[in-house]
């Protein structure tokens, strides 16, 4: 390991035992502009690490210029599941993301799964180029409204997960995301006893050290008592962080745990 990677590794052990992940994901909206103004306020307001920010790729540079000489973190919202360049019309590479300044990448996002029929298969290849580039995995996990109606939920997350390390186990720099996929832009946030069961299942499946975050309708109104849940490490935000205000608060609530 060379010296660079190994203070990489000590930071983030460092940020991961003395705070919360709070992972904004900006989707695809917006303007380079307004992605820049977001930055600035974000920059301007968070100093504490932990914080991270998925603008759409198109805006990746841009603000990952602003973020630079700050603790505010960069990532992507997806990336191709090889290692190597190629032939792939509109992809984006893990490499090509971490060239450009980025430390973890979302993968299996619901609308990645829903929207783009990615498989537990393709997810689990992405892991692997994620790690092969040194980027973060976060794995989205979670069941849809059908699922959990159907009292699946615990099943359909546990096939999730296991899927997911069908090349290779977790590693300790991997992160997981539990969203209920009704949850996630609908306003409605799972009970605070399905949570907790839910992470405590997730525990028991990937082990002591890795983080487990909460996603769906995260906002300044709940991030308190959200946070209070035994295993939430975290969350991964989508509405909320398109609000520099209402991210920030989540950032300064989560700071305090
Ligand atoms: C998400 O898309 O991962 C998400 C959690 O969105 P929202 O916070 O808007 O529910």
């Amino acid at each position: 390991m060379t010296k660079n990677n190994q203070k990489e590794k000590s930071q983030e052990e460092k940020s991961l035992r003395e705070t919360s992940l709070l992972v904004g994901n900006w989707k695809m909206h917006g303007t380079r502009a307004k992605a820049m103004d977001l930055a600035l306020a974000i920059k301007a307001g968070v100093s504490h690490p932990g914080v991270i920010v998925c603008p759409a790729f198109a805006h990746l540079e841009a603000v990952g210029r602003i973020l630079a000489d700050s603790v505010v973190g960069l990532g992507g919202q997806d990336c191709h599941h090889t290692t190597d360049d190629g032939p792939h019309t509109g992809d984006v590479s893990a490499a090509m993301l971490k060239d450009i300044g980025a430390e973890i990448v979302i993968l299996g996002h619901s609308e990645r799964r829903t929207n783009h029929g990615e498989s537990d298969d393709l997810i689990a290849a992405k892991l692997l180029a994620a790690r092969a580039a040194r980027l973060r995995p976060i794995l989205c996990v979670g069941e849809t409204k059908d699922q959990r109606e159907a009292g699946e939920e615990i099943a359909v997350v546990t096939a999730q997960i296991k899927a997911a390390q069908k090349f290779a186990p977790f590693g300790e720099r991997d992160v997981i995301a539990y969203e209920p996929v009704w949850a996630i832009g609908t306003g409605l946030v799972a009970t605070e006893e399905d949570i907790r069961a839910m992470h405590a299942h997730i525990r028991d499946l990937v082990g002591p050290a890795m983080p487990i975050l909460y996603g769906g309708s995260v906002k300044p109104n709940n991030i308190l008592d959200l946070r209070k849940i035994e295993n939430v490490n975290g969350a991964l935000v989508g509405g909320a962080s398109l609000d520099a205000g209402a991210f920030l608060a989540l950032a300064l609530a989560l700071a305090k745990v």
